[in-house]
């Protein structure tokens, strides 16, 4: 008989792999509906200290709540690079105004 080994994809290798095919909806207050492979569930991040949930079949740490936390961490990333570039343009606003007032004086 031929050895094989079955390697149990982690938690989280799945919800990386089918992140971008599944829809996940934020519902505030760290709430999110999470598409599954037929029905979409709830899950809660338990911001506030509170404690994760889905409410999906499985009663272990699922994809599902992997789905969410990928989907908020990328939120995040993307809203604090716009954040950065606003900052960026602002500041370079700022130091080409002493230049502009001094081309403005004829200098
Ligand atoms: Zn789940």
């Amino acid at each position: 008989m031929a050895s094989t080994s079955v390697q149990r994809e982690t938690v989280a290798r799945k919800a990386l792999r089918l992140y971008p095919d599944r829809t996940v909806e934020p519902a505030g207050y760290g709430v999110y509906r999470v598409e599954g492979r037929e029905v979409a569930y709830t899950v809660d991040l338990g911001i506030d200290g509170g404690v994760e949930s889905c409410d999906c079949p499985a009663h272990k740490p699922c994809y599902h709540i992997a789905m969410a936390t990928i989907y908020r961490a990328r939120t995040r990333m993307e809203a604090r690079r716009v954040q950065t570039a606003r900052t960026a343009e602002r500041a370079a606003r700022g130091n080409l105004e002493p230049l502009n007032a001094l081309e403005r004086m004829g200098a």
